[in-house]
């Protein structure tokens, strides 16, 4: 498949735009509503200050998956996905079904993952 077709772009547009719903509805499950109304004892305290950040780790996560698919559905409109971000070679399309907002090719996410290629530039 060198460009995407109509009916191709839209599964995977829905695709995306599911898995972009989870996230969202995980993240929103995330909102500690903690009652601040009463006076919590120091252990108490504690406790919530740990889960918090546990809960502020996990939405990093997220947001990040969440960016990630945002872009995807980006190269979806421009006609560009399934294109590595990093070499512009076809991603192997069994990855992509796998991981759906994957931005490089298998070589290109070794790169990523041995920390040779930066990111946020690429
Ligand atoms: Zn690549």
């Amino acid at each position: 498949m060198s460009k995407l077709k109509a009916k191709e772009a839209k599964e995977i547009k829905e695709k995306l735009l599911k898995e972009r719903e989870l996230i969202v509805q995980k993240l929103n499950g995330n909102d500690l509503s903690i009652d601040d109304s009463e006076t919590p004892d120091p252990v108490d305290l504690a406790v919530r200050n740990y889960s918090k950040n546990v809960m502020l780790a996990v939405s990093e996560n997220e947001s990040r998956q969440l960016a990630l698919i945002d872009e995807a559905l980006r190269r979806v409109e421009e006609k560009e996905y399934g294109e590595c971000q990093n070499c512009g070679k076809e991603v192997n399309p069994k990855r992509l079904s796998a991981i759906p907002w994957a931005r490089y090719c298998i070589d290109c996410q070794q790169l990523v993952e041995q920390g040779l290629l930066d990111e946020e530039t690429a």
